[in-house]
This record gives C-alpha cells, sequence and structure tokens, in this order.
C-alpha cells in the first residue's frame, strides 16, 4: 500500500476533522488529501513520476504534509533534507541521490539554489499563500498510484556524516508498518492530540509525529522550533495528549519555570539519544507523568524497541522489541552474546531499511544476515529488556581501559549543579587516550568538586581529569550531542 493511501482513506472516513495545524492555519483531512492531489499534479505537470527523486526542504510547517503525501501519490521518492543544511551538505545529498527537484521553503532559497548549482535538480520555492494560490489552480486527480510494500517511499540523509553521504532507502511498508505500529502501541486515536515538536524532516518526527497521527486519525498541533515555553503554551491551548521529544526537551521543560500541570498529556516519549535516570526521576517526581524511553535509527524507520507500559517497564532500560521486531546482542564475528554481556546491538524485522541508495557495499556491511548492524553497543537482561551502553565510535579507551562515556556521564547529572554532560575521549601521549567531561551548569560549582564527586562512584581509570564547563553544548536538532564538535572544543581552549 503507498503510505499516501493512508491519508486518502483517512480523510473518506474524516473529511471535515482537523489533521494538522500551525497557531492559527489549520487544514482537515479532507484538504490536506486534496491539496497534496494538486501537488501530485503539479510534479506530474513537470514530467515526474515513479521512482523519481524529490527533495524537500521545509521546516515544520503544514506546508510540509502537503508536499510529502504529494510526492509518494504519484510513487515518486521523498527526499527529506533539513533546512539548516548548507550549501556543501545540499550538493553532497543531491549529487548523491539525484533528485528531479528541490521543493524548499521561500526563505532557504538561497542555499537551495547554491547547494543545487550544476546539477540537473530544479528548484520550487514554497511561499505561503502563493502556494495555496498556485494549488488552488490545479485540478486534483485523487487517485493514489499503488506500490507494492518493497518499493522505496523516503530516502534519509545520515546528519553529520563525514566521507560519502548515505541515503537510508525506506519503503511504503518500513514506514507504513512503523507508524501502525506506533499507533497501535499508544492506542493513539481521533481524540489525541500530538505535539509535533520533532523536526519532520527526520525518521522520528515523521514516523511518530506525522504518519501515526494520519493512522490513527488524530490532529498534529506543529511547533516551528522547540522552545519550553512555547511548548506548554501549545500544550496548554490545544490539550495536547501525545508529546514525543529528545531528552534535551524534557530536560528544558524541567528547567522552565512556567511548568505545571502536565496532566492532560497521556503519552510522553524520549527517545534519540539517551535520557539520563534523573531527568526521568525528576520529571516523575515533578509531574506525575512517567516518560516511556523507545529507541531507534532510522535505518529502522525509526522505531525498534520501547519501555512501555503493557510489558512492564524497567527504569533506564530502551525497553523490547515493538511487535513483529526482533534484536539481539552480538559480538564482534556476529556470534550471539551470553545475557548480560555487552556487545553490539542488532536488528531484524520490517522496519529495517531496504538499503544505502546506490550503495551495495555499505548495504553489505550493515545487514548481515538479515540483521542490521546498529553500531550501539549493549545489554539485555533475562527479561529481555535492552540496555543500551554507548555508540561503539564514543567508546573510550584509556590505558588499555575501556571507558563508556554515558556511565560517566549518568553520575555527572546527578550531581545537583549539573544541567547537561557530555564525556569524551582526548588525546594522551601515554595513555591514547584521557578522560574529559563538558558540562552545563544550573548553579555554580568548581571543576574540583565535580571530579571528585565522580571520582567517589566509579572506578579511578574513568573520573574525568579534565573538567571544562561551556554556555551550550553542540546539539544536533534530534537531541544527540555533537561529541565530535565537543572534541574541536576542548582542544581549543
Ligand atoms: P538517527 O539515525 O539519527 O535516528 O540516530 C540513531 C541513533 O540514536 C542510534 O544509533 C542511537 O545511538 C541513538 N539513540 C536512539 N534512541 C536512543 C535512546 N533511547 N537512548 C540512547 N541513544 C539512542
Amino acid at each position: 500500500m503507498n503510505l499516501a493511501d493512508r491519508l486518502h482513506t483517512a480523510a473518506d472516513r474524516l473529511g471535515g476533522r482537523t489533521v494538522v495545524t500551525l497557531d492559527d492555519e489549520a487544514l482537515t483531512y479532507g484538504a490536506l488529501d486534496l491539496m497534496s492531489a494538486r501537488v501530485a499534479a503539479l510534479l506530474r505537470r513537470r514530467g515526474i513520476g515513479v521512482g523519481d527523486r524529490v527533495a524537500v526542504m521545509l521546516p515544520n510547517v503544514p506546508e510540509f504534509a502537503v508536499v510529502y503525501y504529494g510526492v509518494l501519490r504519484i510513487g515518486a521518492v521523498v527526499v527529506p533534507l533539513d533546512p539548516l543544511l548548507r550549501r556543501r551538505e545540499i550538493a553532497a545529498y543531491v549529487g548523491d541521490c539525484g533528485p528531479r527537484l528541490l521543493i524548499a521553503w521561500h526563505a532557504f532559497a538561497e542555499t537551495a539554489e547554491a547547494g543545487t548549482a550544476g546539477t540537473l535538480t530544479d528548484c520550487f520555492f514554497v511561499v505561503p499563500g502563493e502556494f495555496q494560490r498556485l494549488l488552488r489552480r490545479l485540478a486534483a486527480d485523487l487517485d493514489v498510484t499503488p506500490r507494492a510494500d518493497g518499493e522505496t517511499a523516503v530516502i534519509h540523509y545520515t546528519s553529520g556524516t563525514t566521507g560519502r553521504a548515505k541515503g537510508i532507502e525506506l519503503t511504503h511498508g518500513n514506514l507504513g508498518g512503523n507508524a501502525a505500529a506506533v499507533a497501535r502501541m499508544h492506542a493513539l486515536g481521533v481524540d489525541d492530540v500530538v505535539l509535533g515538536a520533532l523536526p519532520l524532516y527526520h525518521a522520528f518526527g515523521q514516523t511518530c509525529s506525522l504518519n501515526a497521527t494520519v493512522q490513527a486519525g488524530a490532529r498534529l498541533t506543529l511547533l516551528r522550533r522547540f522552545e519550553a515555553g512555547r511548548a506548554l503554551e501549545v500544550i496548554r491551548r490545544d490539550g495536547v495528549t501525545v508529546f514525543q521529544g529528545v531528552p534535551t526537551m524534557y530536560i528544558a521543560l524541567l528547567d522552565h519555570p512556567g511548568a505545571s500541570d502536565l496532566s492532560l498529556l497521556r503519552i510522553l516519549v524520549s527517545g534519540g539519544a539517551a535520557l539520563p535516570l534523573d531527568v526521568l526521576r525528576a520529571f516523575q517526581t515533578r509531574f506525575g507523568c512517567s516518560i516511556m524511553e523507545g529507541y531507534g535509527l532510522s535505518e529502522t524507520s525509526p522505531v525498534a524497541s520501547s519501555n512501555r507500559g503493557r510489558n512492564g517497564t524497567r527504569p533506564g532500560s530502551i525497553g523490547r522489541p515493538i511487535k513483529d521486531v526482533e534484536m539481539k546482542v552480538v559480538d564482534e564475528d556476529d556470534g550471539d552474546v551470553p545475557t548480560g554481556h555487552i556487545g553490539e546491538i542488532v536488528i531484524r524485522g520490517p522496519n529495517v531499511m531496504k538499503g544505502y541508495w546506490n550503495n551495495p557495499a555499505a548495504t553489505a556491511e550493515a545487514i548481515r544476515d538479515g540483521w542490521f548492524h546498529t553500531g550501539d553497543l549493549g545489554r539485555v537482561d533475562d527479561d529481555g529488556f535492552f540496555f543500551l551502553v554507548d555508540r561503539r565510535r564514543d567508546v573510550i579507551i584509556r590505558g588499555g581501559y575501556t571507558v563508556y562515556p554515558r556511565e560517566v556521564e549518568e553520575v555527572l547529572y546527578e550531581h545537583p549543579a549539573v544541567r547537561q554532560a557530555a564525556v569524551i575521549g582526548v588525546p594522551h601521549p601515554e595513555l591514547g587516550e584521557e578522560i574529559a567531561a563538558v558540562v552545563t551548569l544550573r548553579t555554580p560549582v568548581e571543576a574540583d568538586e565535580l571530579q571528585a564527586f565522580v571520582k567517589e562512584r566509579v572506578a579511578a581509570y574513568k573520573y574525568p581529569r579534565h573538567v571544562s564547563f561551556a554556555d551550550e553544548l553542540p546539539m544536533s536538532p534530534t537531541g544527540k550531542i555533537l561529541k565530535r564538535a565537543i572534541g574541536t572544543l576542548t582542544r581549543h581552549r
């Protein structure tokens, strides 16, 4: 089934109900279906058809949904791009998958044009108002081009990569199945209001906010960008029942003086990065709501596991695999490791990508014997709950000892003065690497005190020999602390 069929079916049933809003802009299911059919007509007029790629560089605006389903409707492939990308990054992604068209928000016109210069990719800019007027002049053909489950729907580019860009090919079956699983897992229904705080260009926001909303007939209320005060206003104004976010959003809500009653929220989900145990507990104490942690990667559509109520929960765990998905922990030779031992997490199931676009070598390296290798290290307990230890590439080797930064970060988060913490390895002439921490603070504290605090709680080789302070940590829009950027920051001090 074409992913856009889910919208078309929902429109048949719920035509007059609102599907997506941004402040006072609102679209009903019927209007979204119709407008996306007009986008389909616009694309067809440009000769774009089945299998062609169309890059989409839009922020969290209702037009994102219009364009997204419009491209899918004709069987073309959406290539979502982070609106903050610079010329070079756009050029790399466009060069890799050769889209016929780049549809960008008017404010990014200059970068979009620079990024596509010298390629066969045309640009089309979405100017609000003008865009709607243009669409109204086009005849809508509501037919949706049928697509088999295994056909590619979306190509996501992995952010912050070096070397050759890798496009993650996700199929109609991958995405539709994952959105349906999310909707089922949270029992989403027509009365739910989902906060669109996550960026829609990323797999997390796209599947869990946009596609799961449409799947359930619910309503999505968008935030252009996350800011705790604004999020709280919208939660109250629109009666939000579902909040899906990254840990930094939860930290920002905890720190916001205006945060009081969140009792309308029925479902709170955190994913994309490790949710510090201390944040989980503080949230529960302050608001009486528990945060469910989920885990996945863009390559897995993205949701692979969830620490959800029905199956029981384990604080600090990423839970158990969702329905139809399998996860296990393997050693370097792909052999199963005993329960409780650390190894690489591998995933198998209908959510695993088709492969990396036009890159059979990278695909064969990542998917072996049907198992997708995540590059994340973790362990599983006797009851099948998975615990993430760290990303393999972030592990620090100090004088032959392995240090998992996350373990040290968790201890730093326990200190009341610490707001955010990142632990990294810095070059050391004898040890190879030395442990360093960069923290942002709630209240003033000396580096010595933080060092002593950690030293008391972990083995001697793990505590940070260098502690530095920053006003902000470099973060990706999906809540990941950019450790490579911190590495350069500390070297320049
Ligand atoms: P992306 O491909 O941008 O979706 O990022 C996927 C990566 O995010 C995974 O490989 C993990 O390292 C990280 N991640 C996702 N969920 C969690 C989680 N609950 N806890 C810790 N890390 C996570």
